[in-house]
């Protein structure tokens, strides 16, 4: 097998989900290096491959590192999985891959399951544009921060979340990005209870509340783009902004600066001041 580091994604529920080129790689190369081994021994076990492996996340010392970067300098093949899906997702990988670039040692990524796009590609959210997040912070104070800084990104936002936040998540991105806005509950994908559910976030936030089940096993949480800012969709920490500044400058000029922040357009802000002082 051709030297160099690939990067296998495998299953992230369903163990049918793995390509011929995966086993295949998984079968030939000299080791595999992943995430816990004692879950992918299980793993490879399930389909009868017997290759040896090690232990790889990316608080593993220097040393097994460069022993394994050594091994593939040497001229062997090895392959990196984490416990489900496409490593480096969420997931370890991004110091070894960067170090075996380095090394100028191929790398050799497999296409694979991935619950962001699994989720995604079944959300009914649009997919034109989507940006992943990944895991959100998990205190309160952090996490609302973030949400607070992605309220306006353009395209789908695709969270990573644990069981036991998930409502707590949702409370506060209900309040913070809008009780309405579309958002997408994509839970243990590929297994049994697989379940993918289309509401607004206040509807999500009730249906999670409503039924315990809802918030175990694995989560994915969609939410739809921001609409485009229009005058009824101004946030009211940025109205506020907005009056506040209109009291030391003209609307115009207040409209500029506002509109400088917060992406809004300057001239739906203006026609917002004036359409205030007309009533
Ligand atoms: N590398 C993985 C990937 O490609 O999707 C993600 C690893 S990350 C440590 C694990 C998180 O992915 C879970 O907490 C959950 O948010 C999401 N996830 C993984 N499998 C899932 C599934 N079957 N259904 C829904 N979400 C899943």
């Amino acid at each position: 097998m051709e030297r160099g580091l690939y990067i296998v994604p495998t299953p992230i529920g369903n163990l049918a989900d793995i390509t011929q080129r995966a086993l295949d790689t998984l079968t030939h190369v000299a080791l595999v290096a992943a995430e816990d081994t004692r879950h992918s021994r299980k793993l490879l076990a399930h389909y009868g491959i017997e290759t040896p492996l090690c232990a790889y996340h990316d608080h593993v010392s220097e040393e097994v590192t460069e022993q394994l970067l050594a091994r593939m300098i040497g001229g062997e093949a090895i392959a990196l999985i984490s416990d489900a899906g496409t490593p480096l997702v969420s997931d370890p990988g991004f110091r070894l891959v960067r170090a075996a670039q380095a090394k100028n040692i191929p790398i050799i990524p497999l296409p694979g399951p991935c619950a962001a796009i699994t989720a995604l590609s079944g959300a009914g959210l649009p997919t034109d544009r989507f940006f992943f997040e990944g895991f959100l912070p998990a205190k309160s104070q952090q996490r609302r921060k973030r949400l607070e800084s992605l309220q306006r990104q353009a395209g789908t936002l695709i969270f990573y979340e644990a069981p036991h936040r998930i409502k707590a998540t949702l409370a506060d991105a209900t309040e913070i990005m809008g009780s309405e806005r579309e958002a997408v509950l994509a839970r243990e994908l590929s297994k049994t209870f697989e379940t993918l559910r289309r509401d607004s976030l206040s509807g999500l936030l009730a249906w999670v509340e409503a039924d315990v089940n809802q918030q175990r096993g694995e989560q994915v949480l969609l939410i739809g783009p921001a609409d485009e800012p229009s005058d009824n969709a101004l946030l009211e920490k940025d109205r506020q902004l907005l009056f506040r500044i209109a009291e030391e400058l003209p609307p115009r000029k207040a409209a500029s600066i506002v509109s400088e922040v917060t992406g809004v357009k300057a001239r739906i802000l203006y026609d917002h001041l004036i359409n205030r002082e007309k009533k």
